[in-house]
């Protein structure tokens, strides 16, 4: 069954307009065909003032992945014309984020800064061809002169200056004779144009700001709208790929391209943006969450950041085979977060150890085991991949069980520990329980048994059956660690704010489990490394805040779904 089919089949269920998600594969399929693209090159674009998130990490495996698919090239771009917010921090993270996700740029990896000399002789040639102006309007004056969507726009006062004039104060803004704002200059399109994206744009501003990679070297900073294109042709981009906010901005881009005369013109391809329910994906939000100390950084486990997925346990494999089921289509939506769940149980359903953890401790002793002994018992490691092996873990007279799994007064249909009742210890015996001791508040700390001999796991005892398997710890070899659970920071559907301006946060998005006992072989469990607790869910050591002497585990996720694929 492919993953690519269903959801196509999805997506018709939802009764939502069908795109193929290869219809950017067709654009690039008929470009092939008739010649004009020898090799297909891609770009990933970000602008380093945050994190990269899960909508990024699509972006990054479509570019990718079509870049692969094609044999032809991808490239990562700083997109830092903007020098206000970016941050070398944040260049960093990118960096590492993509790197993880397993993307390669090879080398080349370039800033859009490296192109501010190409995008100055670009506005030069556009004034000497009488394109650009400058233009004296305050942002105010600009507005009102601009018009709306149902009115068209007035023509600025500066629109008839002479070229000469127009290139002697193009050079006075980028030599600083002018204050921030005091000046810019403007592409001459059409002022009436229906699209108010092609309404005479800025194209440059003047700026006193000092740039990240090329410092003071510039008081101008070119628009978006005017560098976007020359980026993409400069480094030879076939297929610039970006999302539908851009759409009404493509005739822009096209005619960039086509007034600097850059051939072969790269081509502009919008998808929509990826959404999740029930998470916070902006920016603004984490941003406000990280500033407030409510989370704990970028990469807390509870956020959709890549780092904060990376770290809570998801994995490169998990977040491509979401992407995949996502598709790609022309009209935005939201993704429910449990189908993201869903691809990290199936990633690691078969890759990964199934080990035996307990959560919330109460002891077990088998009062009839002798007091010394100790046995190995021997464990498949996933029952259904026997490629991952065996491991011991050794079984005693004193245990850990969870407290859930042993009731004084059990409901109908409760089929594990109660007064009387037989339950199966995992892998090792059958035990029954003869009673229980209490501390003074009547709360269960010890629960008694017996246990049967010939019942060994794997000694092919058939004499009885018992309804309940439970699973267990050895008191004597156990680790102690640390376990956290998440739920949602914030229900973005169920509203970000509060009506006095605070954050609408989930008191329970974080439980922190801090007495766990664990089986002995998880003792040297690595940074990111990940486990199926059995009966629990995925569990992932936390890289921040786990010691070889205090380990900590994040729940990726519990083991029920919500989910299911379509039929
Ligand atoms: P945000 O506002 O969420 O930070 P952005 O668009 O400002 O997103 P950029 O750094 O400008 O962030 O984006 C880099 C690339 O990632 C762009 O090509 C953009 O279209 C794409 N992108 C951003 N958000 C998403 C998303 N939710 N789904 C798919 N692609 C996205
Ligand atoms: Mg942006």
């Amino acid at each position: 069954m492919s993953v690519i089919e269903n959801n196509e089949e999805q997506n018709d269920q939802a009764g939502k307009e069908v795109v193929s998600r290869h219809f950017i594969r067709q654009i690039i399929d008929k470009d092939i065909a008739e010649g004009n693209c020898p090799v297909v090159k891609t770009r990933f674009p970000p602008e380093p003032n945050g994190y990269l998130h899960i909508g990024h990490a699509k972006s990054i495996l479509l570019n990718y992945g079509l870049a692969q698919e094609y044999g032809g090239q991808f490239n990562l771009r700083f997109d830092d014309t903007n020098p206000t917010k970016e941050k070398t921090e944040f260049v960093r993270s990118i960096i590492e984020d993509i790197k993880w996700l397993g993307a390669d740029w090879q080398d080349r990896m370039f800033y859009a800064s490296d192109y501010f000399e190409a995008m100055y002789e670009g506005a030069i040639r556009l004034i000497e061809k009488g394109k650009a102006y400058v233009s004296d309007l305050t942002a105010e004056e600009m507005r009102e002169y601009r018009g709306t969507l149902t009115e068209p726009g007035k023509d600025d006062p500066n629109r008839e200056r002479s070229i000469a004039d127009n290139l002697r104060l193009f050079t006075e803004m980028k030599e600083g004779v002018y204050r921030d704002g005091e000046k810019v200059l403007r592409a001459k399109i059409d002022m009436t144009s229906p699209n108010i994206n092609m309404r005479d744009p800025v194209i440059y501003r003047v700026a006193h700001m000092s740039h990240h990679n090329t410092g003071g070297r510039w008081c101008i900073y070119p628009m978006y709208d005017f560098a976007h294109p020359i980026e993409d042709a400069i480094e030879g981009i076939t297929h610039s790929i970006c999302t539908l906010e851009f759409e009404d901005h493509r005739p822009l881009y096209d005619w960039v391209i086509r007034e600097l005369d850059y051939r072969p013109a790269p081509k502009q391809i919008e998808f929509a943006k990826l959404y999740l329910t029930n998470v916070v994906t902006g920016k603004r939000y984490i941003k406000r969450l990280v500033e407030e100390g409510i989370v704990d950084g970028w990469d807390d486990p509870r956020l959709v950041s890549i780092a904060a997925l990376r770290r809570r346990g998801f994995t490169p494999e998990s977040l491509q085979l979401f992407v995949d089921l996502c598709g790609v289509s022309k009209s935005n939506s939201s993704v429910d977060y449990a189908m993201l769940e869903y691809c990290i149980r199936e990633d690691l359903k078969l890759k990964r150890p199934r080990m035996m953890a307990v959560l919330d401790p109460i002891r077990l002793v088998i009062d009839n085991y002798p007091v010394d002994m100790t046995e190995e018992m021997v464990i498949s490691n996933n029952m259904e991949n026997e490629g991952l092996g065996t491991r011991t873990v050794p079984f005693g007279r004193e245990l850990y069980i969870d407290r859930e799994d042993f009731m004084i007064e059990p409901p109908k249909k409760y089929f594990r520990l109660f007064p009387g009742n037989e339950v199966r210890l995992m892998n090792a015996y059958f035990v029954t329980c003869t009673g229980y001791d209490t501390d003074e508040q009547g709360a269960v700390t010890t629960v008694h048994c017996t246990y049967d001999p010939a019942t060994r796991s794997g000694s092919g005892f058939n004499e009885r059956k018992v309804k309940g398997t439970i699973h267990w710890v050895p008191v004597k070899q156990a680790v102690k660690a640390e376990i956290r659970l998440y739920e949602n920071i914030i229900d973005e559907e169920k509203g970000v704010y509060n009506e006095d301006g605070s954050l609408n946060l989930n008191p329970n998005s974080l439980t922190v489990l801090s007495e766990c006992y664990l089986e002995p072989s998880l003792a040297t469990a690595q940074a990111y490394e990940s486990f199926q607790f059995v009966r629990q869910g995925f569990f992932c050591v936390d890289a921040k805040d786990s010691k070889a002497d205090g380990l900590v585990f994040n729940r990726i996720v519990s083991l029920k779904s919500s989910f299911t694929l379509p039929k």
